[in-house]
């Protein structure tokens, strides 16, 4: 048989860049970046030839595996044992315990997975429990928080206008590593790079000369925990210098004379030996940002996931809306994304609002935030007797054991659960203490399509891919085996006929969004738009549901030029639907229809941020990085991923390197309030003095796991350092990005 191509989306990252994959029917011969994907252009990372090679890897399971009680090891099972073992371990113990004892964890990869988002709601509905945890305690969640207050949604966050900016303030965000985040944009750096050459500026603020920062006009170290601080300093500069221009946004905007007042006591001389930036340079960036023709402040993972997180991407949105960059072409502009978002549909005088403290943790009481719980409070929430201990757990692609703070606890923690069921598809650190792991499918046996990534993109973009290989028709497909689970934790056991199940839910939306008079199918014949879908099932009939009630779609025929899925599979290197485009007042759902620039909740915390300055910020502190050829914990069983240098090293800077007695390549021990590690030092001059940066995601030297390549190379795991006490009080997020260590030689 002769190779054929295939053009497909990467699922790998948030850059959703197009791939060109030649395959036989049973193999990849190459991967390379497609050249006519109407996004991406033809660039590809290290990571989107890996498709391959996680397609083939041995250590994927194929199978689902049952481990023995008792410690007799695995054994591989069919899925009808698989889920008949699922039920006969967890049902008796949420019979005896309730479902307070049982809690969720769901990892980063299902927003990169249509079966896991969509069918993961329905699981979660009938996992019917309160102890929901996820990685985005220990990610994103202060973005979303302070953007769900501002604007009314929590993926209602600004996208800076690379492609049409004039000037870009760059924070907390390495995306030569990372790709870009809560920025979706193949490519970033020669993006980036066309900034520069048509004559604008890109000034990049991190504790950490990254390559990304190498590439700008212009980069300032930062103290780690410290961006809120010069924010608002900027923020004060635009008001003493009567800078604040709101444009078309004057009309739309509560509380502006609240910011101003807060404003006021942050002038830059009171932070900048706080942030070590000087004060000249602060007062010369906020004029340069006001000045610029069009603007943008964007701000990621160094910020979010730091002490004053909420308050630091806050302060980011205020920036853009008081220099009138929010929502105008060149500035920062919310997408409307081809599938739809809670902001592009529905009454927009329905506000939405987001709920916190509706319930806490059983140990340190740490309130819920939009339904999470905080990550760094599952160890104690396992290990801690008394009532409402947890005793199962259900993971969804994810691997808490290396991803949360509180690590160590949690690895000690995780074998005294009665009963832990996991989705996943290697034994790794976590799901190696599991009684069943259900094993997903290749992403080259499954389609995608980026539904989440549309809503947070550069530009209006949408692509279906098709899988490489077909499905294994011996095993269940992923929304099969949610759909499952869902049976089993509703208490109807394991027959299930998916098939049947799936139009349930299919006819329930549809029944829902006809009697909605804002939907564009508003009164229509519920059974005629149900055949129109057929015979598509399971995701793929979601997604054409999405974007034919979407923004572009078809609304089954009232609109002819509108999109549906068969016609978008009609265009295999995806569609362009434009650049953004002002929003502004239709996207708002705020309570008052209005942008809240001083919400009471973040607002409330300026008082915390005032206290931090009279704090001594002299000490060593620690901060992640991420490396261009790996993605959390997960990728490191890819032999040419993590083949050359070490990747997992401590970068220190030669004065603290001479101050600690610590030498290149040698051994230095990093001791935090969270615990210790050691590490390979890598003196360089590229962090700040004072900084020292520790990547994470690694630790692949637990013994049980099945992840024979990335044993080879297990580096050390950075979330021992993580202070569990140490959380983000309006989030729960972790404080992974600032935390005090000692280093001495080892
Ligand atoms: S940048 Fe992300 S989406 Fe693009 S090839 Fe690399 S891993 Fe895949």
């Amino acid at each position: 048989m002769s190779p054929r191509t295939e053009f497909r989306t990467c699922p790998l990252c948030e850059a959703i860049c197009g791939l060109e994959i030649t395959a036989t029917d049973t193999e990849v011969i190459r991967v390379r970046g497609d050249r006519a994907d109407v996004f991406s252009k033809g660039f590809i990372c290290p990571k989107g030839s890996a498709v391959a090679a996680l397609h083939t890897d041995p250590d994927r399971l194929r199978a689902p595996m049952v481990r023995h009680r008792n410690g007799g090891g695995w054994r591989e099972v069919s899925w009808p044992e698989a889920f008949a073992t699922v039920e006969e371990r967890m049902m008796p113990v949420l019979e005896r315990h309730g479902r307070e004892a049982l809690a969720t964890y769901v990892g980063n990869p299902n927003a990169h997975n249509i079966s896991l988002l969509y069918y993961g709601r329905q699981l979660g509905r009938s996992l019917a429990t309160r102890n929901g945890y996820s990685a985005g305690t220990v990610d994103q969640i202060t973005k979303q928080v302070s953007t769900a207050l501002m604007f009314g949604t929590t993926l209602s966050i600004p996208i800076p206008d690379l492609d049409r900016t004039d000037y870009l303030i760059l924070m907390g965000a390495n995306p030569a590593a990372s790709n870009g985040s809560l920025l979706t944009a193949p490519d970033v750096l020669g993006r980036l790079d066309a900034i520069v050459q048509r004559g604008g500026k890109v000034v990049v603020v991190d504790p950490r000369r990254t390559r990304t920062a190498e590439r700008a006009s212009e980069h300032h170290f930062i103290r780690p925990a410290t961006d809120a601080h010069l924010l608002m300093a900027m923020a004060h500069v635009l008001f003493a210098e009567d800078l604040v221009d709101l444009g078309h946004l004057a009309d739309h905007t509560n509380g502006v004379e609240e910011v101003r007042r807060i404003a006021a006591a942050w002038p830059p001389g009171r932070v900048a030996g706080i942030c070590g930036i000087d004060a000249a340079d602060i007062q010369r960036l906020a004029r340069e940002l006001a000045a610029a023709p069009t603007a943008a402040v964007y701000a990621r993972i160094g910020t979010c996931t730091q002490e004053f997180g909420t308050l630091a991407g806050w302060l980011v949105d205020v920036l853009n809306v008081l220099t009138g960059n929010l929502d105008r072409p060149g500035g920062a502009l919310f997408p409307r994304a081809v599938c739809g978002q809670p902001n592009s549909k529905g009454n927009p005088d329905m506000p939405r609002t987001i709920e916190w403290g509706r319930w806490r943790t059983r140990v340190r009481g740490a309130p819920e935030v939009m339904g999470q719980l905080p990550a760094a409070c599952l160890a104690e929430e396992i290990d801690t007797p008394g009532d409402g201990r947890i005793r199962a757990l259900v993971t969804i692609a994810g691997n808490p054991a290396l991803a949360i703070p509180d690590s160590e606890r949690l690895q000690a923690a995780l074998p005294t659960l009665d009963c832990m069921i996991s989705v996943d598809n290697y034994i790794n650190e976590t799901t190696q203490h599991a009684d069943v792991i259900l094993p997903g499918e290749s992403h080259l046996c499954q389609p995608h399509f980026s539904a989440t990534l549309y809503q947070l993109a550069v530009r209006h973009v949408a692509k279906w891919s098709d899988p490489v290989f077909p499905p294994d028709p011996d095993r269940p497909r992923e929304w099969e085996i949610m759909l499952v689970l869902s049976s089993v934790f509703a208490g109807r056991g394991t027959e299930v006929d998916t098939g049947a199940a799936d139009d349930a839910i299919v006819s329930a939306r549809i029944a829902k969004e006809v009697a909605d008079e804002w939907s564009p199918v508003y009164g229509r014949d519920p059974d005629e738009l149900f055949e129109a879908m057929v015979p598509a099932v399971g995701p793929e009939r979601v997604v054409d549901w999405q974007i034919r009630t979407g923004p572009y779609g078809d609304a089954f025929g009232a609109n002819p030029d509108g999109w549906t899925l068969a016609r978008l599979k009609q265009h295999p290197h995806g569609v362009d639907l434009g650049p953004l485009e002002s929003r502004v007042p239709e996207v708002l759902r705020t309570l008052s229809g209005q942008i809240e620039l001083a919400p009471d909740y973040v607002v409330a915390d300026v008082a915390r941020l005032e206290d931090s300055l009279e704090r001594d910020w002299t000490g060593m502190v620690l901060v992640g990085r991420r490396n261009l050829r790996t993605n959390n914990s997960w990728m490191h069983n890819v032999g040419n991923l993590i083949a050359g240098r070490e990747q997992c090293s401590l970068l220190v800077h030669p004065d603290d390197a001479q101050r600690f007695g610590v030498v290149d390549g040698g051994q230095v021990r990093v001791a935090s309030a969270g615990g210790e590690v050691v590490a390979i030092a890598e003196v360089s001059d590229e962090m700040m003095p004072g900084t020292v940066s520790l990547p994470h995601g690694w630790g692949h030297d637990q013994p049980g796991t099945r992840l024979s390549v990335a044993a080879t190379r297990p580096g050390v795991n950075s979330n021992i350092l993580a202070d569990p006490a140490a959380i983000e009080p309006l989030t729960g997020n972790a404080m992974v990005n600032g935390i005090p260590v000692t280093l001495t030689p080892a």
